[in-house]
């Protein structure tokens, strides 16, 4: 068997017509740049979403990238986020000159932990030393709702309130999640989503969206992204060229119809994951794990087991929905089994093998790997499994008895 870890084809398969009539509508239209599909898309999303302003743009870095600049955020200032995400998050931080001060994850959701974030505001967390930063300097929290569930936003919120501080969720990987019955994008101020192909709601090349909850800085991105020019050839900001293209946009029309059904699948083919892992008895179960090592093989738990991952705000029990961009187990074999795996004809992949806090081109700031040791432990023990909507049972069955050879023979 050969199983990839996300076959977009059957994907387009089930939806072709659909997909070519609207491509070839733009082409017989010819308006390719924002225009009258993107702006039926902007409202579409704005319906899903239950939010007013909402502005395609160009990719979810540029949508992080835009918040940021509507805030105004400049050399001198710091941006509290994840180590443990896609490289956009921290980039776009320091590609305003701001300080990215990645603080520690949790465990179980691997996601920003509040606690980390209410420490350092207090200025009682030992990289405000560490990096020279202090509390006034942060402008913003940026969370990350890693995998497709969401971070703990009620003590977040509760923070940036408390601190003046801008609430800009990285929703790239988690369009139509809920926390506590609210979708995900418009619980801070400003949501970033990504429709770069691979992503749950994915367009055929590069798209991006923001949303912004207040009227005035509403305004302030959509001209940011057409730089900062209002109207056409007049500008008052400098912004940047981050415009969606309609064939995009008539692509995720169409796509955005069938997303509930599709996250629906990835659900349910999640928690038959888990089933399966549990009737074969190799999973370990551990709530929140603490971790001071900053080394995977001293975060001890056994070598022939695996961690699922848990529903935490994404449990539905409080309102909330997991939408599985990715199904991560964690495993101190993980290098080996992804091998083994490989050989089997199982796609898998590793997000992320190097946490933002130890990349080369933020060196200059000083981190050290046990600054943030879960993230750390992730990054040595995290493991996504095949899954996307069309993913079959017995492909399924098929990782999961693989899974089971392999630790057969730890
Ligand atoms: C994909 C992704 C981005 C960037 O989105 P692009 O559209 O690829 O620019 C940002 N953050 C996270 C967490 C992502 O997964």
């Amino acid at each position: 068997m050969n199983i990839p870890l996300l076959d977009l084809n059957r994907q387009y398969s089930t939806i072709k017509k659909e997909i070519d009539d609207a491509i070839l509508s733009v082409v017989q239209n010819q308006q390719f740049i924002m225009g009258p599909v993107v702006t039926g898309f902007e409202q579409q999303v704005g319906d899903y979403l239950g939010l007013e302003h909402v502005f395609g743009c160009a990719s979810g870095s540029d949508a992080l990238l835009l918040a940021l600049m509507a805030m105004d955020i400049k050399p001198g200032d710091a941006v509290i986020t994840s180590p443990f995400t896609f490289f956009a998050t921290g980039g776009a931080i320091a590609r305003l000159g701001a300080i990215p001060v990645f603080l520690d994850i949790e465990r179980d959701s691997y996601n920003l932990d509040p606690d980390q974030v209410s420490l350092f505001m207090e200025g009682n967390h030992a990289l405000n030393s560490k990096l020279s930063v202090s509390p006034e300097q942060v402008r913003a929290i940026m969370p990350v709702h890693l995998y497709g569930q969401s971070a703990h936003m009620e003590p977040l919120r509760v923070l940036s309130q408390n601190y003046g501080l801008s609430l800009i969720e990285d929703a790239a990987q988690a369009i139509g999640a809920r926390y506590n019955n609210q979708q995900v994008g418009g619980l801070g101020d400003f949501g970033c989503f990504s429709f770069f192909p691979s992503k749950n709601l994915g367009a055929f090349g590069d798209a991006g969206l923001i949303t912004v909850k207040d009227p005035e800085l509403a305004e302030k991105v959509r001209i940011l992204r057409l730089h900062g020019a209002k109207p056409k050839y007049y500008h008052h900001l400098v912004g940047i060229n981050s415009r969606l293209d309609a064939i995009q946009a008539a692509v995720l029309s169409v796509k955005l119809n069938h997303l509930d059904n599709w996250s629906n699948q990835r659900i349910k083919l999640a928690h038959r994951y888990n089933d399966l892992f549990h009737d074969i008895g190799i999973t370990h179960s551990e709530k929140n794990q603490s971790c001071s090592c900053g080394l995977a093989e001293d975060c001890s738990f056994p070598e022939d087991r695996i961690l699922l991952p848990e529903e935490t705000t994404g449990n539905i029990e409080y309102g909330g929905r997991h939408i599985y961009h990715q199904y991560t187990i964690s495993t101190q074999k993980r290098d080996e089994l992804k091998d083994f795996l490989t050989q089997r004809g199982i796609g898998t992949n590793i997000y992320y093998p190097v946490p933002l806090h130890v990349q080369t081109c933020f060196g200059e700031f000083g981190y050290e790997p046990e600054d943030c040791p879960n993230a750390m432990c992730a990054s040595r023990q995290a493991l996504s499994l095949p899954i996307f909507p069309e993913l079959t049972f017995e492909e399924q069955n098929y990782v999961v008895s693989s899974i089971k050879d392999f630790f057969n023979n730890v």
